[in-house]
C-alpha cells in the first residue's frame, strides 16, 4: 500500500543522491526509505500516497510533543519573524529569549536559572560540559575534565555527544573520539541480579560508579552525563539509585548533567524526569520538547550554584563559553513562549500522566503472563515493552535486532509509528495525545507485536 506515488521512485532517488539521510547507516544503495511525509496534523502523518500513520512517536524522533499543525505556534513564530527575526546575541538582547529563559526558571523548584541558548540537543550537551569545565575553574581545579557516561546511553553526534554515548557503529566510525570518557553501567532494574531489590540494586550499580571514580582519581573529573529516566531503552531507575548518585556527586564535587533533550518538557508528565525523584542535577541540557520541533532549540541550563561559581560577582570572570550564530534565536525561542503557554492551559503535564498511565497499565493488563512480553515500563508518554525468548532466564532473542525491526517495519505496514531499539518496543507520542488516540496506540502496538511474536 506504501509508497505507490508515481513520483515515489525519482524522489528516492533524488533523496539518496542529494540528502544524506541521518540515523541510517552509510549505505546509499539502500533502496528502503520510507514513505514521504507531505502533510500531518495532531498525531497522525500523511504521506504522498494519502496514507495516513498514526504516530506514536511525536514525529518519529519524540520532538513533536504538541503534535503537528498546530496554528497557534504558527502565529507565534509568525508575528515574530515579520517583527524581529533574527539578531545576534554579541549585539543585541532579545525579548522573547530573556522571556523564555524567565518561564523555564520558573518551571520547578530546582534553582535552575541560567539558560545557555543553542540550536540542537548535541550542542546543548556540548555546551554542558563547557559549563561544567568552567565551573571547576572557577573553584581552582582546571585538570578536572573527565566526564562520566553510562552504557547504552544516547548523547548526541557531536564529538562530544558521540564520545558519551553507547554507539558502537559511531564510536568505531569516528575514532579516535574526544579523550577522557569513561563508561559506566546503566541502571537497567529488569536485568538486575536475580534475588536484589530493585532498591539494592540501584545501591549496588551507584556504588560501582563510586569506585570507578575512585580509581580514575576523583580530583580528574568534572562531570556524570546522565539522564533522569533513560530513554532509549525506558530505564526507569528505583529512587535509591538517584539518590545515591547525587549523594556521590556531592561527595567528590562532581557535576551532574541531567541530559532532558528526549524527556523535558513534559514527556513523563513532569516538566522534567528529575521531579519523579527527590533530586535535582546541576545543569540540565533540553531540546526537542522546548519548541514542540516547531523550531529547533536547546539549551544548557545551569542551576544558579553553578552560576554563582563561574560569574562570582560577575565583575572578575575569566570564564569562556563558546558562541553560536544563533544562540537563543528570537523566533525559535517565541515558539518555546508559545509551548509552554500551551502546555500550560491545556493541562498537558496532567493528561500525559493519566493517559500516558494508563496505557502502561492496558499493556500490562494485555501482556500478563505472555510468553515473551518481559517487562513492560515507563512514565506518562515514555513507554518502553522488552521483548524476550525466555520469561525466565531473560534471555534475549538470538536475532533481537531482528524481532525489533520486524516489529516496526510490520507496524508501519499499518499505519503506524513505533520505535524498537533492540527488544525494546517504545512509544513516545505527543502530549495532546487522548485517551481515544492512546487506545487506538495500544491496539496497534499489540496488533503488530502479536503479529511477530
Ligand atoms: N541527548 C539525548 C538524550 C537525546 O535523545 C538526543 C537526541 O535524540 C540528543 C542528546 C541529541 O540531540 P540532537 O539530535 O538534537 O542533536
Amino acid at each position: 500500500k506504501i509508497n505507490q506515488s508515481p513520483d515515489y521512485a525519482r524522489i528516492v532517488h533524488d533523496s539518496i543522491q542529494y540528502v544524506w539521510r541521518h540515523g541510517v547507516s552509510v549505505d546509499t544503495t539502500r533502496a528502503e526509505r520510507g514513505p514521504i511525509a507531505v502533510s500531518a496534523s495532531g498525531v497522525r502523518v500523511t504521506d504522498a500516497d494519502g496514507t495516513v500513520f498514526l504516530d506514536a512517536l511525536a514525529g518519529g524522533s519524540a520532538a513533536a510533543t504538541l503534535g503537528h499543525a498546530r496554528v497557534d505556534v504558527a502565529d507565534a513564530v509568525h508575528a515574530q519573524m515579520t517583527k524581529l527575526h533574527w539578531v545576534s546575541l554579541r549585539t543585541f538582547i532579545n525579548e522573547p529569549s530573556v522571556e523564555l529563559a524567565r518561564r523555564i526558571a520558573g518551571l520547578t523548584e530546582a534553582g535552575l536559572q541560567t539558560s545557555f541558548f543553542v540550536s540542537s540537543g548535541s550542542e546543548a550537551v556540548e555546551s554542558a560540559t563547557q559549563l561544567a569545565k568552567s565551573y571547576h575553574r572557577a573553584r581552582g581545579n582546571p585538570e578536572r575534565t573527565k566526564f562520566l557516561y553510562r552504557k547504552t546511553g544516547y548523547h548526541g553526534t557531536s564529538l562530544v555527544g558521540a564520545s558519551a554515548s553507547d554507539n558502537k557503529e559511531f564510536r568505531t566510525w569516528f575514532a579516535p573520539l574526544a579523550p577522557g570518557f569513561v563508561e559506566l553501567d546503566a541502571c537497567y532494574p529488569y536485568r538486575r541480579p536475580a534475588g536484589m531489590t530493585e532498591d539494592e540494586y540501584g545501591v549496588s550499580v551507584a556504588d560501582a560508579m563510586e569506585a570507578t571514580i575512585i580509581a580514575e582519581g576523583p580530583e580528574t573529573i568534572a562531570a556524570i552525563l546522565a539522564e533522569s529516566i533513560p530513554a532509549a531503552l525506558v530505564l526507569v531507575p528505583p529512587a535509591s539509585y538517584m539518590r545515591r548518585l547525587r549523594e556521590i556527586c556531592d561527595r567528590y564535587d562532581i557535576l551532574w548533567i541531567d541530559d532532558e533533550v528526549f524527556i523535558g518538557f513534559g514527556r513523563t508528565g513532569r516538566w522534567f524526569g528529575f521531579e519523579h525523584y527527590d533530586v535535582t542535577p546541576d545543569i540540565v541540557t533540553v531540546s526537542k520538547g522546548i519548541t514542540g520541533g516547531y523550531i529547533p532549540l536547546g539549551a544548557a541550563i545551569a542551576t544558579s550554584r553553578v552560576m554563582e561559581t563561574i560569574f562570582g560577582d560577575g565583575a572578575t570572570t575569566q570564564a569562556k563559553v563558546s558562541g553560536h550564530t544563533y544562540a537563543a534565536h528570537p523566533t525559535a525561542c517565541a515558539a518555546g513562549l508559545a509551548v509552554l503557554d500551551a502546555i500550560e492551559k491545556e493541562h498537558l503535564l496532567e493528561s500525559t500522566a493519566s493517559v500516558g498511565d494508563w496505557m502502561i497499565d492496558e499493556f500490562r493488563r494485555r501482556y500478563d503472563g505472555h510468553p515473551h512480553v518481559g517487562d513492560i515500563r515507563g512514565k506518562g508518554f515514555l513507554i518502553g515493552i522488552e521483548l524476550v525468548q525466555d520469561l525466565a532466564t531473560k534471555d534475549r532473542f538470538a536475532s533481537q535486532l531482528s524481532v525489533g525491526r520486524r516489529i516496526m517495519a510490520r507496524a508501519m505496514e499499518q499505519q503506524f509509528m513505533l520505535r524498537a531499539t533492540g527488544d525494546v518496543v517504545t512509544l513516545f507520542p505527543a502530549l495532546v495525545t487522548t485517551q481515544q488516540d492512546g487506545e487506538a496506540m495500544v491496539e496497534a502496538t499489540c496488533r503488530a507485536i502479536d503479529e511477530v511474536i
